[in-house]
């Protein structure tokens, strides 16, 4: 492999495939699995025999709170253990916030823990793109009191807005919404799975320059944040960062970015499980063991094919466009 493959110092534990959510762009397979105990141990002790001095234990899914006692005691697990070694350890979730009550949030403040909240904007655009799974939801209303609790705790996260390619005209108008219920940290993203035309595309690097325009200032000061710059790798669909099932078998992020589309062939990559991968620093992924897991499970899909295309040169754009606009972000989260 690559001499220039990445070496992995996260690792994320899809800790459920359950949620109340139906997100149309979420290329995850929803299911009943929750991660045991004992497979998050494991995993976590996975991830503390990294190289590195520095290292952060992910949490996801799914919705990662639907199984928050597996999160809390892995992550105290984790914490013990990162303490003995002498290990810098940090942690991150990403959640939808319909479950983040103060529970949450305490045990957030204790082990440090940066979360990522998924809220796409205004009440219409919200549950029009992020639908109810459970009966009688209200995807806006739970996630904006998650979202709301943790301002007020003062929780560091920052929030994902994901632009679709029929809402990317209202991408700066749900900024705004976000901004005045008190949100000053941001992600900017955009749908993946489906083609972006050139118009779409064009549309959602004008929104994001009303955005840094309308914010100059509170950007250049560090009162609005944006975190593109720093924690997105482009193109999100390339995404090759270590994942653990809730069976306790290891796959690259990428093998997921279309999982509702049935694949037409295998996944030429197998990492193991956590039985049977007992050094993380033995593996190594590029991008390209990305792209060409993609190619090989969709082999004969062209409308998959097409929307892999599109994303990742899309992606490449993007990437480019923050990279230049670096000076105009200000500073982001920890
Ligand atoms: S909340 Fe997250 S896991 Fe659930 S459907 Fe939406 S994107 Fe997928």
């Amino acid at each position: 492999m690559s001499s220039r493959a990445s070496l992995k110092a996260n690792l994320q534990l899809f800790v459920t495939r359950r949620c109340q959510l139906r997100c149309r762009y979420c290329p995850i397979l929803k299911g009943d699995s929750l991660m045991p105990l004992a497979t998050a141990l494991k995993g976590a002790d996975l991830l503390l025999g990294h190289q590195s001095g520095r290292v952060r234990l992910d949490f996801g899914g799914g919705e990662p709170l639907m199984n928050f006692e597996v999160v809390r005691e892995a992550s105290a697990y984790a914490a013990r253990r990162a303490k003995a070694l002498g290990k810098d350890l940090g942690f991150y979730m990403v959640t939808n916030a319909v479950l983040l009550d103060d529970a949450v949030l305490e045990w957030a403040a204790k082990r440090g823990v940066l979360l990522e909240f998924s809220m796409d904007g205004a009440r219409e655009d919200h549950n029009r793109y992020k639908s109810a799974y459970d009966r009688g939801l209200d995807p806006y209303a739970a996630t904006r009191a998650g979202v709301e609790r943790a301002l007020r705790a003062g929780s560091p996260h920052f929030v994902i807005v994901v632009a679709s390619p029929s809402n990317v005209r209202r991408l700066a108008e749900n900024f705004e919404h976000l901004y005045e219920i008190g949100v000053r940290r941001f992600d900017l993203s955009y749908a993946i799975g489906g083609v972006w035309s050139a118009d779409e595309e064009k549309s959602f690097f004008s929104q994001v320059e009303l955005v840094l325009t309308r914010h100059a200032r509170e950007l250049d000061c560090g009162a609005v944040q944006l975190g593109n710059a720093r924690q997105r790798l482009e193109p999100t669909v390339l995404n090759s960062e270590l994942m653990v099932d809730p069976d306790g078998s290891l796959h690259q992020m990428s093998e997921w970015m279309f999982e509702t589309t049935p694949p037409t062939g295998e996944a030429p990559f197998h990492v193991g499980t956590l039985d049977t991968v007992k050094d993380i620093n033995s593996l190594r992924w590029s991008r390209f063991h990305s792209y060409y897991t993609l190619v090989r499970l969709y082999d004969g899909r062209p409308d998959v094919r097409a929307a892999l295309l599109n994303n990742i040169s899309f992606g490449l754009r993007v990437g480019r466009f923050f990279r230049a606009s670096g000076a105009r972000l200000g500073k982001v989260p920890a």
